[in-house]
């Protein structure tokens, strides 16, 4: 019977699992499962995927790449997060299911008030307790965002890790309850995230990047090899509960706030101060809460009613930007990224620009910082 509690298998998948189909190999598997694939004794690495159900690429991926038996010098630990979400009729539809929390939310030794949180917990130790070297999470975005990397510590051996799958890279610093923040300590751990399932350049990142990863020398955790872009001072937008929200079409009695549908073509690409993020009624009260870096609200800083449009106070990039109201619902609207270097702009409607001025900038990505 499916359920919530952690499985550990200690000796790898036997060969009729492997081979099976990935919804065969999920039913059997029934709940979150942590595997270890025996190997010699290099320090040992660790792979996680869908952590959030709907975000398969991860896991096709690694099981394409495990199915070639490979002998590796490490044992290697696989987490497979939320496999009741993923099994979900039909498919890998949901991030997670209603009686569920986020399993990216919920990583804490301590922690163990429902039986995802427990598992979270158990994977947690036994991850630490293996003295893992490294972890690598992969997941999918909602959004149309270019591919990236997420890392909690901004140290030599994140970004070498970061860089064997993309050198478009995110620095986290909003605690989050993600698995690579509860890592951050023990080992060098990056989130990656592989862009829209079902893409074949997804599935190129992803494969190309977990041969790297697997196939390759340890990471260097003493000199930034890469060159690359960091993106840092995330600040996080969230929609609370009361208000109502849609993306697309035109804002009347019964909605707080239309978000234009194509806003995810901004993600990584640096909007100006003006930037449209939605229609309110005029002079409503600010439909979004935001949160800096260092957990302190930051709404009124960052953005403003202006008639009947919620604007951006000062400049900033989106980051993962998404489009669906579900996932706003159990996540966030968007990310901001802040230059804490840079002064805001004064904030007078003059300053507006058009919804549409940015299409020009589409998110070609070149608005990241180089970091040194
Ligand atoms: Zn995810």
């Amino acid at each position: 019977m499916p359920d919530d509690h952690l499985r550990y298998l200690p000796d790898g998948l036997p060969d009729v699992l492997l081979d099976a189909d990935e919804r065969t190999l999920l039913q059997e598997l029934g709940g979150p499962s942590l595997i270890r694939f025996p190997g010699r004794d290099e320090p040992p690495r660790a792979v996680s995927v869908l952590l959030h159900g709907d975000e398969p690429t991860g896991f096709q991926a690694l099981l394409h790449v495990l199915r070639s038996r490979p002998e590796l010098p490490y044992d290697l630990y696989v987490l497979i997060g939320n496999v009741r979400a993923a099994l979900e009729p039909p498919g890998y539809a949901v991030r997670y299911l209603d009686d569920q929390e986020d399993l990216n939310r919920i990583w804490s030794p301590t922690s163990r008030t429902t039986p995802l949180r427990e598992a979270a917990a158990d994977a947690l130790v036994r991850l630490q307790q293996a003295q893992i070297s490294s972890l690598v999470d992969l997941h999918n975005t909602s959004g149309d965002n270019p591919f990236y990397a997420i890392i909690t510590r901004n140290r030599p051996g994140t970004i070498n890790l970061a860089a064997l799958f993309t050198t478009r890279i995110v620095h986290w610093e909003l605690p989050n309850g993600a698995l690579v923040e509860a890592l951050q300590d023990d080992c060098t751990a990056v989130a990656v995230e592989c862009g829209l399932p079902g893409q074949r350049a997804t599935w190129d990142l992803a494969v190309d990047g977990l041969r790297r990863y697997l196939f390759g020398p340890p990471v260097d955790t003493q000199e930034t090899g890469a060159d690359h872009g960091l993106l840092s001072g995330l600040h996080r937008v969230t929609v609370p509960p009361e208000v109502t929200l849609r993306f697309g079409g035109e804002l009347h009695d019964d909605l707080d706030l239309v978000i234009p549908i194509d806003a995810d073509r901004h993600n990584f690409a640096e909007v100006a101060p003006g930037h449209v993020l939605g229609q309110v009624h005029p002079d409503a009260p600010l439909p979004v809460e935001v949160l800096a870096p260092d957990g302190r609200p930051a709404t009124e800083q960052l953005l403003r009613v202006d008639d009947d449009r919620l604007v951006l106070t000062r400049a900033a990039t989106p980051v993962m930007m998404t489009r669906t109201v579900e996932a706003v619902r159990k996540d966030c609207l968007v990310y901001l990224a802040v230059d804490p270097t840079r002064p805001p702009e004064a904030s007078t409607s003059s300053m507006s620009m058009p919804a549409n001025r940015s299409s020009s900038v589409r998110s070609n990505g070149t608005s990241v910082r180089r970091s040194t």
